[in-house]
Protein backbone atom coordinates (compact mmCIF):
# COMPACT_ATOMS: atom_id res chain seq x y z
CA UNK A 1 0.00 0.00 0.00
CA UNK A 2 2.75 2.49 1.01
CA UNK A 3 4.72 1.30 -2.32
CA UNK A 4 1.61 2.54 -4.52
CA UNK A 5 0.95 5.53 -2.99
CA UNK A 6 4.47 6.60 -3.36
CA UNK A 7 3.87 5.32 -7.09
CA UNK A 8 0.82 7.52 -7.23
CA UNK A 9 2.68 10.64 -5.83
CA UNK A 10 5.41 10.02 -7.94
CA UNK A 11 3.25 9.96 -11.05
CA UNK A 12 1.27 13.46 -9.77
CA UNK A 13 4.31 15.18 -9.72
CA UNK A 14 5.48 14.44 -12.96
CA UNK A 15 2.05 15.37 -14.09
CA UNK A 16 1.82 18.33 -12.29
CA UNK A 17 5.28 19.38 -14.16
CA UNK A 18 4.46 18.20 -17.14
CA UNK A 19 1.23 20.47 -17.55
CA UNK A 20 3.34 23.71 -15.63
CA UNK A 21 6.26 22.90 -18.26
CA UNK A 22 3.44 23.07 -21.37
CA UNK A 23 1.57 25.97 -20.13
CA UNK A 24 5.22 27.97 -20.25
CA UNK A 25 5.51 26.80 -23.37
CA UNK A 26 8.50 25.52 -22.66
CA UNK A 27 9.56 23.45 -25.51
CA UNK A 28 13.53 22.25 -26.10
CA UNK A 29 15.09 25.03 -27.67
CA UNK A 30 16.29 23.00 -30.55
CA UNK A 31 11.95 22.15 -31.23
CA UNK A 32 10.95 25.74 -31.10
CA UNK A 33 9.72 27.60 -34.23
CA UNK A 34 10.42 31.28 -33.48
CA UNK A 35 8.25 32.55 -35.84
CA UNK A 36 5.26 30.62 -35.39
CA UNK A 37 5.93 31.65 -31.95
CA UNK A 38 5.94 35.54 -32.48
CA UNK A 39 3.48 35.36 -35.16
CA UNK A 40 0.98 33.82 -32.12
CA UNK A 41 1.76 36.37 -29.71
CA UNK A 42 2.61 39.82 -32.07
CA UNK A 43 5.51 40.20 -30.64
CA UNK A 44 9.57 39.92 -31.19
CA UNK A 45 11.87 39.72 -28.89
CA UNK A 46 14.99 41.92 -29.73
CA UNK A 47 18.21 41.79 -28.00
CA UNK A 48 20.01 45.23 -28.66
CA UNK A 49 22.64 47.50 -27.11
CA UNK A 50 21.83 50.08 -24.43
CA UNK A 51 25.38 51.34 -24.40
CA UNK A 52 25.89 52.65 -27.77
CA UNK A 53 25.11 55.75 -28.54
CA UNK A 54 23.51 56.18 -32.09
CA UNK A 55 22.62 52.39 -32.28
CA UNK A 56 21.71 51.18 -28.91
CA UNK A 57 21.48 53.56 -25.43
CA UNK A 58 19.30 53.37 -22.35
CA UNK A 59 17.99 57.14 -21.94
CA UNK A 60 17.49 57.50 -18.20
CA UNK A 61 14.92 60.43 -18.48
CA UNK A 62 12.11 58.01 -19.70
CA UNK A 63 14.09 54.32 -19.23
CA UNK A 64 13.88 53.47 -22.93
CA UNK A 65 16.71 52.38 -24.97
CA UNK A 66 17.15 54.41 -28.12
CA UNK A 67 18.83 54.08 -31.76
CA UNK A 68 19.29 53.12 -35.41
CA UNK A 69 19.04 49.85 -34.08
CA UNK A 70 16.01 50.20 -31.94
CA UNK A 71 14.16 51.63 -34.81
CA UNK A 72 14.89 49.59 -37.50
CA UNK A 73 13.69 46.72 -35.34
CA UNK A 74 10.90 48.18 -34.53
CA UNK A 75 10.47 48.84 -38.43
CA UNK A 76 11.00 45.18 -39.34
CA UNK A 77 8.54 43.51 -36.76
CA UNK A 78 5.58 45.81 -37.82
CA UNK A 79 6.43 44.91 -41.28
CA UNK A 80 7.25 41.12 -40.39
CA UNK A 81 4.30 40.63 -38.47
CA UNK A 82 1.83 43.14 -39.19
CA UNK A 83 1.16 46.84 -37.67
CA UNK A 84 -0.08 45.96 -34.40
CA UNK A 85 2.58 43.85 -33.71
CA UNK A 86 5.36 44.95 -30.77
CA UNK A 87 9.27 45.21 -31.03
CA UNK A 88 10.10 43.97 -27.22
CA UNK A 89 13.70 45.32 -26.31
CA UNK A 90 15.99 42.92 -24.01
CA UNK A 91 19.62 44.81 -23.12
CA UNK A 92 22.69 42.94 -24.28
CA UNK A 93 26.49 43.47 -23.98
CA UNK A 94 28.73 42.30 -26.34
CA UNK A 95 29.43 39.25 -24.51
CA UNK A 96 25.99 38.45 -23.39
CA UNK A 97 24.45 38.58 -26.67
CA UNK A 98 25.62 35.42 -27.91
CA UNK A 99 24.75 33.31 -24.78
CA UNK A 100 21.46 35.79 -24.26
CA UNK A 101 20.05 34.27 -27.88
CA UNK A 102 21.03 30.40 -27.01
CA UNK A 103 19.48 30.52 -24.19
CA UNK A 104 16.48 31.87 -25.75
CA UNK A 105 16.16 35.08 -23.92
CA UNK A 106 15.92 36.84 -27.39
CA UNK A 107 14.41 35.75 -30.66
CA UNK A 108 17.41 37.88 -32.48
CA UNK A 109 20.17 40.00 -32.15
CA UNK A 110 20.30 43.59 -33.74
CA UNK A 111 23.14 45.20 -31.25
CA UNK A 112 26.33 46.14 -33.87
CA UNK A 113 27.40 42.75 -34.41
CA UNK A 114 29.23 42.14 -37.24
CA UNK A 115 28.68 38.93 -39.35
CA UNK A 116 32.34 36.88 -39.01
CA UNK A 117 32.96 32.91 -40.43
CA UNK A 118 33.72 32.29 -36.54
CA UNK A 119 30.04 33.29 -35.01
CA UNK A 120 28.66 31.91 -38.26
CA UNK A 121 30.01 28.47 -36.34
CA UNK A 122 27.37 28.85 -33.93
CA UNK A 123 24.49 31.01 -35.59
CA UNK A 124 23.23 32.43 -38.42
CA UNK A 125 22.90 35.99 -39.82
CA UNK A 126 20.75 38.38 -42.07
CA UNK A 127 21.47 39.81 -45.24
CA UNK A 128 24.04 42.71 -44.12
CA UNK A 129 22.45 45.67 -43.18
CA UNK A 130 24.97 48.51 -42.02
CA UNK A 131 28.47 48.33 -43.67
CA UNK A 132 30.77 49.78 -40.63
CA UNK A 133 34.72 49.35 -40.35
CA UNK A 134 37.41 49.46 -37.49
CA UNK A 135 38.73 52.29 -36.64
CA UNK A 136 40.49 54.42 -33.31
CA UNK A 137 39.51 56.80 -31.15
CA UNK A 138 42.06 59.48 -29.59
CA UNK A 139 42.26 62.56 -27.60
CA UNK A 140 42.66 65.74 -30.41
CA UNK A 141 46.16 66.15 -30.69
CA UNK A 142 47.34 62.60 -29.86
CA UNK A 143 50.77 61.54 -31.04
CA UNK A 144 48.48 58.34 -32.56
CA UNK A 145 47.23 58.89 -35.67
CA UNK A 146 46.40 55.28 -37.11
CA UNK A 147 46.95 51.96 -36.15
CA UNK A 148 50.17 51.81 -37.48
CA UNK A 149 51.59 54.70 -35.01
CA UNK A 150 49.73 53.19 -31.62
CA UNK A 151 51.67 50.07 -32.97
CA UNK A 152 55.04 51.27 -33.29
CA UNK A 153 54.33 53.54 -29.74
CA UNK A 154 53.61 49.85 -28.48
CA UNK A 155 50.57 51.93 -26.39
CA UNK A 156 47.50 50.93 -24.95
CA UNK A 157 44.41 50.75 -26.88
CA UNK A 158 41.13 49.77 -24.63
CA UNK A 159 38.39 47.85 -26.23
CA UNK A 160 35.13 45.54 -24.93
CA UNK A 161 34.98 42.10 -23.98
CA UNK A 162 33.27 40.08 -26.40
CA UNK A 163 33.94 42.70 -29.57
CA UNK A 164 35.98 41.19 -32.62
CA UNK A 165 38.36 44.39 -32.09
CA UNK A 166 40.04 43.57 -29.45
CA UNK A 167 41.10 40.54 -31.61
CA UNK A 168 41.61 42.36 -35.13
CA UNK A 169 43.86 45.18 -33.62
CA UNK A 170 46.08 42.66 -31.63
CA UNK A 171 46.66 41.15 -34.77
CA UNK A 172 47.06 44.17 -36.87
CA UNK A 173 48.85 46.11 -33.94
CA UNK A 174 50.70 43.24 -31.82
CA UNK A 175 53.14 44.93 -30.28
CA UNK A 176 50.19 47.19 -29.01
CA UNK A 177 48.87 46.69 -25.54
CA UNK A 178 45.20 45.80 -25.65
CA UNK A 179 42.57 46.81 -22.56
CA UNK A 180 39.31 45.02 -22.14
CA UNK A 181 36.38 46.72 -20.57
CA UNK A 182 32.92 45.20 -20.06
CA UNK A 183 31.23 47.64 -22.26
CA UNK A 184 31.44 50.95 -24.19
CA UNK A 185 30.57 53.51 -21.21
CA UNK A 186 33.24 51.91 -19.56
CA UNK A 187 35.92 51.92 -22.10
CA UNK A 188 35.35 55.47 -22.58
CA UNK A 189 35.57 56.25 -19.35
CA UNK A 190 38.84 54.35 -19.13
CA UNK A 191 40.22 56.54 -22.71
CA UNK A 192 39.35 59.71 -21.05
CA UNK A 193 41.00 58.66 -17.46
CA UNK A 194 43.91 58.00 -19.81
CA UNK A 195 44.47 54.33 -19.44
CA UNK A 196 45.03 53.65 -22.98
CA UNK A 197 45.71 56.23 -25.92
CA UNK A 198 43.41 54.93 -27.76
CA UNK A 199 40.34 53.54 -27.93
CA UNK A 200 38.71 50.66 -30.55
CA UNK A 201 35.80 49.71 -32.47
CA UNK A 202 33.49 50.13 -35.48
CA UNK A 203 33.25 53.56 -36.90
CA UNK A 204 30.15 54.63 -36.16
CA UNK A 205 30.23 53.63 -32.84
CA UNK A 206 33.21 55.92 -32.29
CA UNK A 207 31.31 58.70 -33.67
CA UNK A 208 28.90 57.88 -31.54
CA UNK A 209 30.84 59.11 -28.80
CA UNK A 210 32.90 61.47 -30.06
CA UNK A 211 29.50 63.56 -30.74
CA UNK A 212 29.14 63.33 -27.03
CA UNK A 213 32.79 63.86 -25.98
CA UNK A 214 33.97 66.83 -28.68
CA UNK A 215 37.82 66.58 -27.21
CA UNK A 216 38.05 63.12 -29.24
CA UNK A 217 38.35 62.33 -32.63
CA UNK A 218 37.61 59.69 -34.77
CA UNK A 219 41.21 58.93 -36.77
CA UNK A 220 43.10 56.99 -39.28
CA UNK A 221 40.13 55.25 -41.09
CA UNK A 222 38.93 51.74 -41.06
CA UNK A 223 41.52 49.16 -41.10
CA UNK A 224 39.01 45.99 -40.92
CA UNK A 225 35.61 45.58 -42.33
CA UNK A 226 32.90 45.39 -40.41
CA UNK A 227 29.23 44.06 -42.15
CA UNK A 228 26.16 44.01 -39.34
CA UNK A 229 24.34 41.19 -39.74
CA UNK A 230 20.77 40.47 -37.17
CA UNK A 231 21.88 36.82 -35.97
CA UNK A 232 19.31 34.47 -35.26
CA UNK A 233 20.21 30.91 -33.77
CA UNK A 234 20.52 28.02 -35.83
CA UNK A 235 17.38 25.87 -37.53
CA UNK A 236 15.07 28.92 -37.55
CA UNK A 237 15.26 29.27 -41.46
CA UNK A 238 11.57 30.56 -41.45
CA UNK A 239 12.75 33.74 -39.40
CA UNK A 240 15.43 34.72 -41.04
CA UNK A 241 13.66 34.46 -44.83
CA UNK A 242 11.05 36.54 -43.07
CA UNK A 243 13.47 39.20 -41.39
CA UNK A 244 15.71 39.06 -45.09
CA UNK A 245 12.27 39.87 -46.93
CA UNK A 246 11.37 42.82 -44.34
CA UNK A 247 14.95 44.24 -44.53
CA UNK A 248 14.43 44.58 -48.75
CA UNK A 249 11.25 45.97 -48.41
CA UNK A 250 12.03 48.41 -45.81
CA UNK A 251 15.07 49.37 -48.10
CA UNK A 252 12.48 49.56 -50.95
CA UNK A 253 9.94 51.50 -49.32
CA UNK A 254 12.32 54.33 -47.78
CA UNK A 255 12.16 53.09 -44.64
CA UNK A 256 15.42 52.17 -44.16
CA UNK A 257 16.71 56.04 -45.74
CA UNK A 258 14.70 58.03 -43.38
CA UNK A 259 15.53 56.04 -40.32
CA UNK A 260 19.52 56.02 -40.91
CA UNK A 261 18.98 59.76 -41.85
CA UNK A 262 17.34 60.45 -38.64
CA UNK A 263 20.04 58.97 -36.94
CA UNK A 264 23.22 59.66 -38.65
CA UNK A 265 22.83 63.06 -40.81
CA UNK A 266 23.60 65.24 -38.32
CA UNK A 267 27.03 63.07 -37.11
CA UNK A 268 30.02 65.02 -39.01
CA UNK A 269 32.76 63.26 -40.81
CA UNK A 270 30.95 59.70 -40.74
CA UNK A 271 30.06 58.49 -44.48
CA UNK A 272 26.79 56.71 -43.37
CA UNK A 273 25.82 55.83 -47.13
CA UNK A 274 28.65 54.35 -47.60
CA UNK A 275 27.44 52.17 -44.29
CA UNK A 276 23.95 51.99 -46.14
CA UNK A 277 25.78 49.77 -48.84
CA UNK A 278 23.99 46.22 -49.35
N1 LIG B 1 31.15 44.98 -34.62
C1 LIG B 1 32.07 44.50 -33.65
C2 LIG B 1 31.62 43.18 -33.09
O1 LIG B 1 30.64 42.66 -33.50
C3 LIG B 1 32.34 45.50 -32.55
C4 LIG B 1 31.12 46.15 -31.98
C5 LIG B 1 30.57 45.43 -30.77
O2 LIG B 1 31.31 45.22 -29.79
O3 LIG B 1 29.40 45.13 -30.78
O4 LIG B 1 32.28 42.60 -32.28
Amino acid sequence: MKKFIRILGLVLTLLTLTVVASACGHKPLSQRNVLQTDRQDKTITWGVKADTRLFGLLDTKDNQIKGFEVDLATALTKQMLGKDAKAKFIQVTSSTRMPMLKNGNIDAIIATMTNTPERRKQVDFSKTYFFAGQSLLVKKGSRIKNVKDLNKQKGTVLGVVGSDSVQNVAKVAPDAKVLQLTDYAQAMTALKSGQGQALTTDNGILYGMSVQNPGYEVTGGTFVSEPYGIAIDKNQEPFKASVNKALTQLRENGEYDKILHKWFHNVKGFDYKEAAKE
